[in-house]
């Protein structure tokens, strides 16, 4: 689904780049070598700026993954899954697949990545500091200097109180202390993010008005971002809130209707997706559950043979991990549907097809929950 290339793994944690971070990390070196370094210090070379440029990019990349290792270890202490790390347009993404158990571990994971950028802003003087007070390289003053301003930077955006940058988790900690209510909190947090989002934009079409072309893009690019990562973090947040303590069964369709695998394609879409208009049917051969049909694979057959041909050649096998039981927890069966690809996950009991549940179930009981006004 994302695009990204895995690098090597850090205490169990994957690290991968997204593709994006190619573009930034040109175009970083690019910005740094024709336009800072040459600003801050004069009269050297082209390949020496562009080798001090490299080498910040570098280190600025490290400083990233520090900040995103500290979230995912600290995430770890606290006993949450910690899948891997991706680098990104904007930064990174810490992939913890489950949201924190209480607001004090929601607060130390979002805490400690400031910090960790403060720190190495705070290493960074220390280097320049000692470089230009006893050997007096310029190169590296410089290089030492441009990391602890950056640092310091991303440390201090990152606590701007705008979900789900640091600052917002905090801020939504705070309210997830003071109202107990995990969503509650999500709401308030994440609607200072999609505000923080426009603000940014805001701002950023006034830089390009008034000449700062680059920097107001930037700002413009950053501001969407953060609003629609703001938007969807709250509707997972908003999903699992309304799923949970339900179960499968209480969520599937349990009106389903098998096929047999020797039944010809021309009559399952005759008879079946025609006259029942569900887009997929599980196959079964005497109780026995084989797999899934759908729409979807029935096209993936041309139609002059949809006679000679029987719904066994367009079955999909599902999985045995992919398989529900009634009494499954809704929520996972959720992260299995989105997982497994098929958009709809079979429910079996004692080996027979009691139900299917599809995605489609799950987003239309969120819409009549939000729409009957829960909150
Ligand atoms: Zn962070």
């Amino acid at each position: 689904m994302v695009r990204s290339l895995k690098l090597f793994t850090i205490a169990g944690i994957e690290i991968s780049v997204h593709y994006t971070w190619l573009f930034i990390f040109i175009l970083i070196a690019y910005t740094l070598a024709v336009g800072y370094f040459p600003m801050r210090v004069r009269g050297l070379g082209k390949s020496l700026y562009l080798m001090m440029s490299v080498l910040s990019a570098f280190l600025l990349f490290a400083s990233v993954l520090f900040h995103e290792l500290s979230h995912s270890l600290m995430a770890k202490k606290e006993k949450l899954k910690v899948d891997k790390i991706v680098l990104f347009l904007f930064g990174g993404v810490a992939q913890i697949s489950e949201e924190p158990k209480s607001a004090k571990d929601e607060f130390k994971i979002a805490v400690v990545g400031p910090i960790s950028s403060f720190f190495l802003a705070l290493v960074f003087w220390f280097l320049w500091y000692f470089v230009i007070s006893s050997s007096g390289s310029e190169v590296f003053g410089a290089i030492f200097e441009y990391l602890a301003l950056i640092n310091f930077m991303l440390g201090a955006f990152n606590l701007l109180p705008g979900f789900p940058l640091d600052g917002g988790r905090i801020l939504r900690a705070y309210f997830w202390n003071k109202t107990k209510d995990l969503a509650k909190a999500t709401s308030i947090a994440s609607t200072a993010g999609k505000g923080l989002g426009m603000f940014l934009i805001l701002l950023g079409a006034f830089q390009v008005i008034t000449g700062y072309f680059i920097g107001g893009l930037w700002m413009i690019f950053i501001g969407l971002f953060l609003r629609q990562a703001a938007e969807s973090s709250y509707q997972r947040v908003l999903i699992m809130d309304v799923l949970s303590g339900m179960k499968v069964k209480e969520l599937m369709s349990s009106n389903v209707v098998c096929v047999s695998p020797d039944l010809p394609i021309s009559d399952l879409v005759d008879e079946f997706f025609f006259k029942h208009r569900f887009s997929s049917f599980p196959v079964c051969q005497k109780d026995k559950f084989l797999g899934i049909v759908t729409l979807h694979s029935v096209k993936e057959i041309p139609k002059e043979k949809w006679r000679e041909k029987t719904v066994s050649s367009a079955v999909k096998e599902v999985s045995e991990e992919f398989i529900l039981d009634p009494e499954d927890d809704a929520v996972n069966a959720l992260k299995k549907i989105i997982q497994s690809d098929l958009g709809r996950l079979p429910v079996l009991k004692d080996k027979k097809v009691v139900g299917i549940l599809t995605r489609k179930d799950i987003m239309n009981l969120l819409r009549i929950k939000t729409d009957l006004g829960r909150r």
